[in-house]
């Protein structure tokens, strides 16, 4: 997804190669090149304005390495930069000193959080949980069935309305889970809820009501890294109308230019958690800034 916009950066930052000290037109044309490479990936404004300020910033400064010439210098400063946008330390999923630990995720309809419930719930088996997936998406047709299959493929139970009753209430379904979990074991709870086609107040209210029935520990907002600016909006509008404590990014194996998704961190203050990069239970990762920033960085 980033081969452009680190193929650019690559060639920016190449060009500073084998020059000696670096002036500051030097700096501010090679700063130029870079904003003009964040902004054609689709990387929100602020975040570029902060970015490229810092990056200024820091260059013209007295930061003077003996290790390193002055072209390895910005690139460092570019590389430490780039790490900070996207949030700095690996964070850790948060678990609860009383299991179980309740996982709620939110998102538009196709960001692909019932995939993620599968992947998730997988990869925290691995980790040695005994998770269980909760079908709280009552709105979209098969999304059930599809959490079942997902939930069949990783192994691990899923707790879903009795079928046959109507459409059923979500917030009961929720509720309902964590007891289910407590008498069967499952220390973690995984609770895929519905999406829609764009933000309305009605799916805000519903996932809020979970949100409060569930007082889940992490609420993980799931974004489609190809809808482009709009996963800046849409997750200002996820956190001010549900609130969530982290982001999971997801379809990064796309062509799209992704750099909307890589200000969410920057934009809305909550970490990036984990990374999905295709349609398998396995195409999913922790994710981690200071590798994502080297991958870009080539
Ligand atoms: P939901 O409506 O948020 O539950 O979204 P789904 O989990 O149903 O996913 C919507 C579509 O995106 C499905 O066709 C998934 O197979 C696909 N999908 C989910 N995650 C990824 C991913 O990381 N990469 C790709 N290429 N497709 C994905």
């Amino acid at each position: 997804m980033f081969d452009t916009l680190s193929d650019r950066l690559t060639s920016v930052l190449q060009n500073l190669r084998g020059k000696g000290k670096l002036s500051d037109a030097d700096i501010d044309a090679t700063a130029r090149e870079i904003r003009i490479a964040l902004l054609e990936a689709d990387v929100a404004l602020p975040v570029v304005r902060e970015f490229i300020g810092q990056v200024k910033e820091r260059a013209k400064g007295a930061e003077v390495s003996e290790a390193l010439n002055p072209a390895q210098q910005v690139i460092k400063i570019v590389n430490e930069e780039l790490v900070g946008i996207l949030g700095g330390e690996t964070r850790r999923v948060h678990l609860a000193k009383n299991p179980p630990t309740v996982i709620m995720l939110a998102g538009l309809q196709g960001s692909g959080k019932t995939t993620l419930a599968g992947k998730l719930a997988q990869w925290l088996k691995k980790q040695g949980h005994a998770p269980m997936l909760v079908a709280c998406d009552l709105q979209r047709p098969n999304a059930v069935t599809q959490l079942q299959v997902v939930g069949e493929r990783a192994g691990v139970a899923t707790f879903a309305p009795e079928p046959g009753n109507g459409v059923g209430d979500p917030v009961d379904v929720a509720r309902r889970s964590i007891e289910e979990a407590r008498h069967a074991q499952h220390d973690v709870v995984v609770v895929d809820t519905a999406g829609r086609l764009g933000v309305d107040e009605e799916l805000m209210r519903q996932a809020a009501d979970i949100r409060d029935a569930v007082q889940p520990d992490e609420t993980l907002f799931v974004v489609d890294a190809m809808i482009g600016q709009d996963a800046v909006t849409t997750a200002e509008a996820f956190r001010d109308g549900v609130g969530f404590t982290g982001v999971v990014l997801t379809k990064l194996d796309g062509d799209a230019r992704g750099g909307a998704a890589l200000s969410v961190r920057h934009v809305t203050g909550q970490p990036i958690l984990f990374a999905s990069n295709g349609e398998k239970l396995e195409d999913f990762d922790v994710f981690h800034p200071d590798r994502m920033a080297s991958r870009i960085l080539g």
